[in-house]
């Protein structure tokens, strides 16, 4: 048994946090910094000097001997370089120094983190820049600083200032229909995030014995074990011992960093689990689900077990989302997405509800792409939660409340009332309605959007980007109309309704996994795009490079970069993907069948001589030999294939998804029929059934 652990003393001990900067920095350093994070105003280097020292001094009381400027690149995961805060004094003799100046900025050897061209390689230098609205942390004896990373000329090169930005944009619009609605107290809208993290532990002796696991997080081969999760026993079932240890273990860490894990629990597949955090702003919720991913797999490997983040690690089972809670909240705490209880409260939540709807519509295609890469792909579309097609789940009541109003400017059914917004009181809403759909891809849950396509490994800075500037600028085009009318309440009226039917396509109650409903949204015009290679070029569609640059979240160069970044990697893990099942195949499965089937040849042959019957023997030789050479073919074939790459990465991509991703299916299905065929002391890997009901 471990110890009991006292939560509150524990929580956020290891953060150098508000409170710890109230009570170590002077009055007037820490009203400084308050004020640069409340208005951006910039802080002097003296304030930054003191800060810098009172971080150290915190730091090194808590053993830390080392700092880091701590950001997060294109690649999706966070990126460190630790330096130790020793300073000569010159006889000899060392003293722990660290000055404003290095706490404010940085300059990591930067040139192998993807640019997606941004940097020249004459200028392969990168800037890290202290981020003061991010608290600094210590992990591993290291005092963790949160920056944002940017190019010599001054390109975002990370994930954190875009979302900065668009946090700020959303805000700034927000406020314009606040003001509208006569709210005088809140001075910013924040939005807030709560990303639910699904992930699968293995037994590490297990995972070291399959190259796939090991090399691309997932099993490229396979067979089904004869037992799946069709029993349902796993999910929500009691957490087996070890595992819940490492939960233990892991929300200890977690809460030491301030991050708010609330909930664990099994999910649906074998080995499955999901930690859920209690949500906070969009920065700190997406610095939080960096750091909770990178302890998952830390403390896994002290419980002798492996996290696996991939959104697919097998076939036939579920796979892994992130499921991305998000909603908008002023800084006097009232939720956006709340439905109030007076009609005036009703009208503005109904003006955000139909920004949102308007918004998912006109911009499908660009919230999809946050979400494409080459492992989604295997969920998204998949005949698995959710499809590739973007709708919006509203619920009975809200759908109701939805039918009404649109009703109000057709007049089809005259004689059902409208509802007219601002007069009427809507029907009370319930937060948890029981019929909530699970496969949809955008559900409102009460008083949030659940944004479901996230995959589990991919960092959620870029879907609430495209959630935040999206809802900016339908806010944006709700404010210039609203500002500029006669009539407050008639404009509203005709605002809201005229959204909420011209993008009422977007609304979908039913099943999510069915064909007829992607006959359906084929009909109503919505966009199915099933694979990155398919869908990523829409990403810098005229439409979104508009939306990004007027408000300012990314350069048009920023953007085309992110584009490139995407594409690239989507295309370089197909070729690893390839060249492992290639190794395995021709390396570990071929000789394992052949070997088995000289053993079969020569037990045939004795017994044969002895005149014994030597059916069994003699059939599965055949069978065995048949699909060794299909193996064999297979294998020559995606060997082939990966020789004709096009150049263009646009075209590579197609080529991946058209003829690449077929040939190593043909392989994997050979492979899985051998499996099938072997036996068990000759096959060698641990299979689906070893790895999952261990
Ligand atoms: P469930 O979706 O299982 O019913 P909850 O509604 O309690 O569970 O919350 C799921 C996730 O949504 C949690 O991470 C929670 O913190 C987050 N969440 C709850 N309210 C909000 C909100 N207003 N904004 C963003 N996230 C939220
Ligand atoms: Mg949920």
């Amino acid at each position: 048994m471990n110890e009991a652990i006292n939560v509150p003393v524990i929580f956020g001990s290891d953060v150098f946090t508000e409170a710890a900067m109230r009570q170590r920095l002077a009055p007037a350093v820490y009203e400084a910094w308050k004020q640069c994070i409340e208005t951006g105003s910039s802080l002097s280097l003296e304030n930054a000097n003191e800060i810098a020292e009172a971080m150290k001094e915190w730091a090194t009381e808590k053993g830390a001997t080392h700092y880091t400027h701590w950001f997060q690149p294109m690649t999706g995961i966070t990126a460190e370089k630790h330096d130790s805060f020793i300073t000569p004094t010159g006889d000899g003799r060392v003293l722990m120094e660290f000055s404003g100046k290095e706490l404010v900025r940085g300059e990591p050897d930067a040139s192998s983190f993807p640019s997606g061209g941004l940097r020249a390689t004459f200028e392969a230098r990168g800037y890290t820049a202290w981020d003061p609205s991010s608290f600094a942390f210590i992990k591993d004896g290291s005092l963790y600083i949160p920056t944002c990373f940017f190019s010599y000329t001054g390109d975002a090169l990370d994930k954190k200032t875009p979302l900065l930005r668009s946090c700020e944009e959303v805000s700034r619009e927000a406020m314009r229909i606040l003001r509208l609605f006569g709210d005088t107290d809140a001075k910013r809208v924040i939005a807030s995030v709560g990303a639910e993290q699904e992930y699968f532990l293995l037994p590490k002796a297990l995972y070291a014995q399959r190259e796939d696991l090991r090399l691309t997080g997932r099993t490229l081969f396979g067979a089904p074990a004869p037992k799946g999760q069709e029993l349902d026993d796993h999910y929500f079932g009691a957490i087996r011992t070890r595992v819940s240890s490492y939960m233990k273990d892991l929300d200890e860490q977690l809460w030491r960093l301030g991050v708010l894990s609330k909930t664990k629990h099994n999910e649906a597949a074998p080995c499955q689990h999901e930690m859920a955090p209690i949500y906070s702003n969009a920065i700190h919720a997406c610095d939080s689900n960096q750091l909770a991913m990178e302890i998952m797999k830390k403390c896994a490997a002290k419980h002798d077990l492996v996290c696996l983040l991939h959104e697919k690690p097998f076939a036939g089972i579920n796979g892994s989302g992130k499921h991305n809670n998000w909603s908008l909240a002023t800084d006097t705490g009232k939720n956006l997405f709340s439905p109030g209880s007076t009609p005036r409260q009703n009208a503005q939540f109904l003006v955000f509800l139909a920004a949102f709807i308007q918004g998912a519509d006109e911009y499908q295609d660009f919230l999809r792409c946050t979400v494409a890469s080459a492992g989604n792909d295997h969920r998204l579309g998949s005949n698995e939660a959710p499809p590739a097609i973007l709708s919006v789940y509203l619920g009975d009541e809200l759908n109701a409340v939805v039918d009404s109003i649109i009703r109000g400017t057709n007049y089809t059914d005259p004689a059902k009332s409208m509802m007219r917004i601002g007069v009427d009181a809507m029907p009370a809403i319930p937060k948890d309605t029981t019929d909530r759909n699970r496969t949809s891809p955008l559900a409102f849950t009460g008083n949030k959007f659940e944004f479901r396509m996230p995959g589990s490994s991919q960092s959620i800075a870029g879907p609430n980007i495209a959630l935040n500037t999206i809802m900016a600028e339908e806010l944006r085009k709700f404010a210039d109309v609203l500002e500029n009318a006669d009539d407050f309440d008639s404009s509203l009226q005709t605002l809201v309704c005229q959204a909420l039917s011209d993008h009422r396509r977007i609304i979908f109650s039913g099943n999510g996994y069915a064909q007829e409903w992607k006959d359906e949204a084929a009909r109503r015009g919505l966009s199915n795009l099933s694979s990155t290679a398919e869908c990523l070029p829409t990403y810098i569609s005229d439409k979104n490079v508009e939306l990004v640059t007027r408000h300012g979240i990314f350069t048009e160069t920023e953007f085309r970069a992110r584009y490139a970044i995407h594409l690239e990697a989507y295309n370089k893990l197909l070729a690893i993907e390839a060249r492992t099942m290639l190794d395995m195949a021709v390396c570990q499965i071929l000789p394992a069948v052949l070997r088995y089937t000289q053993t079969l040849t020569d037990g045939l042959l004795s017994k044969k001589s002895i005149g014994a019957a030597c059916k069994a023997e003699s059939s599965l030789i055949g069978k065995l030999s048949t699909h060794s050479d299909w193996l064999y073919d297979a294998c020559e074939k995606l060997k082939a294939d990966l020789q004709k790459l096009p150049g263009r990465t646009e075209e590579a991509a197609l080529y991946y998804h058209d003829t690449i991703l077929p040939d190593m299916q043909a392989l994997r299905d050979q492979a899985d029929t051998l499996e099938k065929l072997t036996a068990k002391d000759y096959w060698p890997f641990p299979t689906y059934s070893d790895l999952l009901f261990y």
